[in-house]
């Protein structure tokens, strides 16, 4: 179920960071990337492992065999166990938007010390060293999904203790290592700038599908759930999690009374303003993401409501009547007043059996159709079993 506050607020990206200003959105993006993330993860683990390890070769060619060679290897060693040690914490916590992330962090921040190690213990070449470190941000910035800030936060330092470590021990000319800090810098930008793009373009994507599923779940008039909506999933999901867990579940089948008579006296736009008026009320006085508010016909809403019991329903209906009668809709320096009828239907999963939801929405129905007949501007109820 989907939060009620306007849906381009909560699109919003900040231009640095590149993540949604809202924390619920940017939470949903992540979580519906998070599978994909967690691919490119252990891809990018994998091979950083492999690159390390294999470039073992690399120390014995240019130090020979002894105990700064056994210290290179160890920081190798260290980088691919970081590595692989968090391929195992993905595997073990596949939902855990919070250790993916942390991983991300891990990994690159182990990358950039072990390298930095490498470089400090083989201090010949720095000049070769600065094409690894190169891509040691490159890596950072653009294969290891992770907050940009984060990216940031360890590329650049590792960056500048590069620097540091070619001016202390590098034996390189001034010319030599300022043209050296000048590309490493370049790569840090080029790299951010990537790395902004893909996160823009995703999260330009997923605000793209976002807006179309809105389209496609709710009525445009209203904004309340439509009703293809309400069968291909809502009532099959509300109703199942009530099975499973053994709680109640209560229907509002509503109608407007008379309407036919508002839009004659008032026109289509006076019935209109009245229905938006009504679905406003309905929204606002059910519970934000746990109700559900939906659009079932013209001027018929069902309202379904997850652990509430007949009593509650009755409760809130008979409240809703009454707010509606009490307040008549302000459309063209005109006061409409309407009332409402009201059928409320319940099933009890912790004593009813399991099939008892199957004419929940007939009754509730039949209930209203019962407070039609009644004199209207009422409210029916019945206990299912
Ligand atoms: P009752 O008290 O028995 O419900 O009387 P009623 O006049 O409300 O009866 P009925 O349900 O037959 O009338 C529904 C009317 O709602 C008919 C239709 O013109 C109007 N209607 C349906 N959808 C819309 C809409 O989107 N906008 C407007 N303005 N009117 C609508
Ligand atoms: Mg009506
Ligand atoms: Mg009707």
């Amino acid at each position: 179920m989907h939060s009620r506050s306007a849906p381009s607020q909560k699109s919003e990206v900040a231009a640095l960071r590149c993540e949604y200003r809202d924390a619920r959105t940017e939470k949903a993006f992540l979580r519906h990337h998070l599978a994909m993330t967690q691919a490119q993860l252990r891809v990018t683990f994998l091979f950083c492992s492999l690159f390390y390890l294999s470039f073992a070769v690399t120390d014995v060619i240019w130090v020979g065999y002894g105990g700064r060679t056994l210290l290179l290897v160890g920081a190798r060693l260290m980088v691919a166990a970081t590595a692989l040690g968090s391929l195992m914490l993905l595997r073990r916590y596949p939902r855990s938007i919070y250790i993916t992330r942390m991983v991300a962090s891990l990994v690159e921040t182990a990358g950039a010390a072990g390298f930095l190690l490498i470089a400090a213990l083989r201090p010949n070449e720095f000049s070769l060293h600065s094409i690894s470190m190169s891509i040691v941000i490159t890596v950072i910035y653009i294969y290891i999904p992770n907050r940009l800030l984060y990216a940031g936060a360890i590329a650049l330092p590792a960056t500048a203790g590069f620097v540091a470590l070619a001016a202390l021990l590098g034996n390189l000319r001034t010319a030599e290592l300022a043209t050296m800090a000048a590309l490493l810098t370049m790569a840090n930008l080029f790299g951010y700038v990537a790395a902004r793009r893909y996160q823009m373009l995703l999260r330009d994507e997923y605000s793209a599908q976002t807006v179309l599923k809105n389209l496609s779940v709710r009525d445009p008039l209203t904004g309340c759930y439509n009703r293809r909506h309400l069968h291909n999933q809502l009532l099959e999901t509300e109703i199942s999690r009530a099975q499973r867990y053994r709680l109640s579940l209560t229907v509002i089948m509503c109608d407007l009374d008379h309407f036919k008579a508002v839009n004659d006296t008032y026109g289509h736009h006076g019935g209109d303003a009245v229905l938006q008026r009504f679905a406003t009320l309905l929204q606002s006085m059910t519970r934000d993401s746990v109700d559900s508010v939906v659009r079932y016909g013209g001027e018929e809403f069902l309202l379904i409501l997850p652990e509430t019991d007949l009593a509650g329903g009755e409760l809130l209906a008979e409240r809703l009547r009454q707010a509606l009668a009490a307040a008549p809709v302000e459309h063209d320096g005109r006061r409409i007043a309407v009332t409402a009828s009201f059928g409320v239907a319940s099933v009890d999963f912790a004593s009813a059996p399991h099939t008892a939801h199957l004419n929940m929405i007939a009754a509730a129905d039949d209930l209203l159709y019962a407070a039609k007949n009644g004199g209207r501007n009422r409210v029916c109820v019945r206990q299912l079993a």
